[in-house]
Order: structure tokens, then C-alpha cells, then sequence
């Protein structure tokens, strides 16, 4: 299929890919597939105004019934799996199964949140005053501003707008200026959704907006869009983060991340060795989670670089369209010259780099490829500690599980990890308040391909969110404390007297 038939099979006519201010790239060949318009600033508070005035009609909705709505979008999204997935692989560079991965991300978050919908409990609470009762109660929060990466397209969204929709909340997605046709593609299955949903659904309930960092500001510095959900680098969160709290609003910050592997001296290495490759150079380690850093125990450190190495060898790198290819482009060649510096700064600070270059021939003309590296490291030094959007795999070794756990932790970034060990001790010390100090903490699996039953996201600069499972719906919300008196009596909590 060429470029113009895939975005055909999606809905797309010629005059909406056509004569808009915003080019957008393949990085399968760097070809310009579209221009597309761009939202103008100036537009932004009408947008916003039409969302506040949704919120006030969507809230009265109840929940389960709101949760229809998402499961009629999760009904779309698997009549249109094949299509959208199509545009995440023209768009991002994802090989076939990870773009129709992402969509099946989307397909598991809409059942999550239908059910959630039935749900959203609070609890009740023991009162010290005789003949009352205390309780929470969850009320939708407002619009949901959702700020979207380049390298989850369209998942992201998923993550935040179904559960955003059945706790009550209008949406307004901000897709990566990289990625708007995948956020465009989507917008027209979420209209399929409403269509068939009905007059419950208000005007406006769910926006789409097209640019760059400017329409982003507006969203961000808009008191009228109390929740913030942004992903990206944590540059971008240290702008958005400070100026959402300035206004009093919620940031759901979900940044960077530098994920590491201790691999022990009892590990199954042939199980290692398929999880790091796959974690490190799958979606050509442009993963917030993706694995930048094993810490291999001294004793088999020669034997782990030599496994993968081997594997290395092998990668099938290319057209992501093509079945075989395991590693498509980087998403563009500033990243790609990004990729080459940090390779040469580790080398400056002692390292020994296997692979790491630019690949020319086999591959489509035009795109940003790569061979994986494999980067020996002396120590965890500046570029290690750094997050650089490439498959690079960095390599280092300990003797103690507690020093393994203090590398694995001395980053600034704290999204994903894991340990690979059959030593029931380590991997419990691992888990432990002493062990890993990030969002994710795995055992004998990889750092990245998370679940959406889980929570989602990390500490320090990875910005402290939380999206996706578990009881990530309640950022979405606001909290009630209510106590009800259904006594004849009027006593004072702590024991206050104050008799009138
Ligand atoms: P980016 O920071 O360049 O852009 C992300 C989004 O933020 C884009 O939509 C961009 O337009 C917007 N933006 C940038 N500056 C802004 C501003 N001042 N105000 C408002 N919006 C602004 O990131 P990217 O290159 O698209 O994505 C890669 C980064 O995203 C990596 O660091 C990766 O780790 C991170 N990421 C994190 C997660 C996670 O869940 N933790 C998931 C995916 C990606």
C-alpha cells in the first residue's frame, strides 16, 4: 500500500491532507505525506469555552451510562484496528505488530473503563461522633487537556480520554506536531462512537487540536482546564509541570524515563537476553520505558555481552512495513544525529561501543536507521545518567546486589525497571522500600509492554503521574469528604465544647 492509500483506508480525503500550515513526515523515508492545518492561539478560547460548557452537560450523565460511550469507541477501534494501526506504522515508524499493539492498548483501556464506570467507589468511613457517618464521594473534576509524545500516538490519549470520559470529564487532545494524522484518524473513530451514542453526548465533549508547544500553552496556562495530562521529555514537563500548579491545576506529568536491568548470577540468561532485546531496541528504543541500562553481575558480564552481541547481529532492521524487520527508523534524523553524538560522548568518557551506526543500504531512502549499540560503560557516567531517544543499550557491572540496586537508582529518571534473578532474596530486596526506586519494578520480565490493569508512570523527573489502571481514575476527579449527622445531637469532633 502506498503512503496515500493507507491514510485513504483510514478516512482521510485529499483536501484534509492537503493545504494545511503543518508538513508532516514518514520516517519510513522522510517523505512529506501530508500538510494538514494547524489550530490557530487565538482559536484556543472558544475551544476551551465549548469544553467547560460539555463538562456541565456531561456530568450530569450518569457514570455506567458514560461508560457506553467508551465501550461503543473500543467497538470501533476493533472494527478499525488494522487502519489506524497502519497509520501509527506510517507515522511513528513502528513495525506492524507494535502500531496494531498500540491499538489493541487502546481496545484494553475502553473495556477497563467500561467497567470502571460501574465502579468509581469511595469509601465509607468510622466516625467518632455518635449517630454519624463519614464517606468520599468522586465528582467529575472538569476538561481534560491531554498533551501527547510522538512515540505513543495514539495510546496515550486512550489512557487518559477513556477514563477522563467516565469519571465525567470533556477531553481536548494535543497530539505531538510529529503525530497529528494518527490523532486525526482516531478523532474520526471516536466519531463513529458518538454517532451511534446519541444526544447524551454534548457538542465539543471531544477535541482534538493541531500544533505545536504554543496551542499546548494555551491548554496549560488556561484556568479553565483543570487537568493537564502531559507526556513527553522532561524539558516539556519542567515548563508544563510549574505552570499548571501556578493556576492551582492538576498535572498528570508522565516524562522520561532511563530504565535499567540487573541481570544476577543465578538469572536465566537465555530468558534475559530475549527480554533486553526486545526491551532495548523494540520501537528502536524509542520507548518511555525502554531499557537503557543493564547492571550485570561481574561473574557473567563477559558471557551476557557476548550473548547479545550475537543477537545483536542478527536484528533485521528496515522497512517497519516489512514482516521480517524488527527495527524500523528513529523517527527522524535530528534523532538519529542525537543517537551518533551520545555514542561519541560515551566513547569520550571510556566506553566500548558495539554497533550504533547509520544504516544507508537495505533500507527505504529518505529514513532514519540505525544498528542498535551495545555500549560497554567503565561507570554510570554523564551520558548514562541522561536519556537519549535511540537504541542505545548501556552496559555495567556490579558485585553487590546493593550496589546494583544504587546504580540501578543513581538517575535522575525513575519510570521503569527490572531485576532478573531466581534468588528469591534478591528479587524481594528488588521490590522492597531499599530496592528500586521507580514506578515500575518488574521480576524476571523486561522494563517496557506494560499492561494497562496497572498503574502507570514514575517518580522523581519522570513526573510523579500516574495513568492507565488500578485506581489512576481518581486524578480524574475530585474528592468529597461528607459527613452526615442522622443523630438528634450536635457533638464536636476532638471533643470541643462550644455550647450557645
Ligand atoms: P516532547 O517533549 O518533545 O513533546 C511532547 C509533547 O509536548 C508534544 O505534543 C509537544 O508539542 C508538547 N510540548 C512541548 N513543549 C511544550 C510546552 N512548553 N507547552 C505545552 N506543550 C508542549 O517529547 P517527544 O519527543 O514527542 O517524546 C519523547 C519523550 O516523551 C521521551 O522523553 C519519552 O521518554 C517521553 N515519554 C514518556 C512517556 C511516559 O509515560 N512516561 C510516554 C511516552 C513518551
Amino acid at each position: 500500500m502506498t503512503h496515500k492509500d493507507i491514510l485513504k483506508a483510514a478516512g482521510f480525503s485529499d483536501a484534509e491532507l492537503s493545504g494545511g500550515s503543518l508538513a508532516v513526515h514518514s520516517p519510513i523515508d522522510g517523505s512529506e505525506v501530508a500538510r494538514v492545518a494547524e489550530t490557530k492561539p487565538a482559536d484556543m478560547p472558544a475551544i476551551i469555552a465549548k469544553s467547560q460548557a460539555a463538562f456541565r452537560k456531561w456530568r450530569q450523565v450518569p457514570a455506567p451510562r458514560r461508560g457506553e460511550l467508551v465501550r461503543l469507541l473500543g467497538e470501533e477501534l476493533r472494527k478499525s484496528k488494522d487502519e489506524l494501526g497502519a497509520v501509527v506504522t506510517l507515522e511513528a515508524g513502528k513495525i506492524v505488530s507494535e502500531g496494531l499493539g498500540e491499538v489493541q492498548e487502546m481496545i484494553d483501556i475502553c473495556d477497563f473503563a467500561t467497567g470502571l464506570s460501574r465502579q468509581l467507589y469511595g469509601l465509607t468511613i468510622a466516625s467518632e461522633r455518635p449517630g454519624h457517618r463519614m464517606m468520599e464521594t468522586w465528582h467529575p473534576l472538569g476538561p481534560c487537556g491531554v498533551i501527547s509524545a510522538f512515540n505513543f500516538p495514539v495510546a496515550v490519549w486512550s489512557w487518559n480520554a477513556a477514563l477522563a470520559l467516565v469519571c465525567g470529564d470533556p477531553v481536548i487532545w494535543k497530539p505531538s506536531e510529529k503525530s497529528p494524522l494518527t490523532a486525526l484518524a482516531t478523532m474520526k473513530i471516536m466519531q463513529r462512537a458518538l454517532e451511534r451514542f446519541g444526544d447524551d453526548a454534548p457538542e465539543g465533549l471531544v477535541q482534538v487540536v493541531i500544533g505545536g508547544a504554543e496551542v499546548g500553552d494555551a491548554l496549560v496556562s488556561s484556568p479553565d482546564v483543570p487537568i493537564i495530562s502531559a507526556t513527553g521529555s522532561t524539558r516539556m514537563g519542567s515548563t508544563v509541570g510549574p505552570k499548571v500548579m501556578a493556576r492551582w491545576g492538576r498535572p498528570i506529568l508522565e516524562l522520561g524515563g532511563n530504565n535499567a536491568m540487573i541481570v544476577a548470577p543465578s538469572a536465566d540468561l537465555d530468558m534475559a537476553v530475549r527480554a533486553i532485546v526486545f526491551s532495548a531496541v523494540g520501537t528502536a528504543g524509542q520507548r518511555c520505558t525502554s531499557l537503557r541500562r543493564i547492571i550485570v553481575h561481574s561473574s557473567i558480564r563477559e558471557k551476557l555481552v557476548g550473548m547479545l552481541a550475537k543477537a545483536y547481529a542478527t536484528l533485521p532492521i528496515g522497512d517497519p512495513r516489512e514482516e521480517k524487520t524488527l527495527v524500523g527508523p528513529l523517527i527522524d534524523n535530528a534523532a538519529r544525529q542525537r543517537m551518533l553524538a551520545a555514542l561519541e560522548k560515551a566513547k569520550a568518557e571510556g566506553a566500548t561501543v558495539h554497533g550504533g551506526k547509520a544504516v544507508d543500504a537495505g533500507v527505504p531512502e529518505g529514513g532514519a536507521y540505525v544498528e542498535p549499540a551495545i555500549v560497554e560503560m567503565p561507570s554510570q557516567t554523564e551520558i548514562v545518567r541522561t536519556e537519549t531517544f535511540a537504541p542505545i543499550l548501556y552496559v555495567l557491572g556490579y558485585e553487590t546486589i546493593e550496589e546494583a540496586i544504587d546504580i540501578q537508582n543513581d538517575v535522575p529518571q525513575g519510570l521503569s525497571s527490572c531485576i532478573f534473578t531466581l534468588n528469591m532474596r534478591e528479587a524481594e530486596f528488588f521490590l522492597s522500600h531499599s530496592g528500586s526506586d521507580c514506578g515500575i519494578a518488574n521480576v524476571n520480565i523486561g522494563p517496557s509492554g506494560a499492561e494497562i490493569g496497572g498503574a502507570f508512570g514514575g517518580e522523581k523527573e519522570t513526573g510523579g503521574g500516574r495513568e492507565s489502571g488500578s485506581d489512576a481514575w481518581r486524578g480524574y476527579m475530585r474528592r468529597q469528604t461528607n459527613t452526615i449527622n442522622y443523630s438528634d445531637q450536635l457533638p464536636l469532633a476532638q471533643g470541643v465544647k462550644f455550647d450557645v
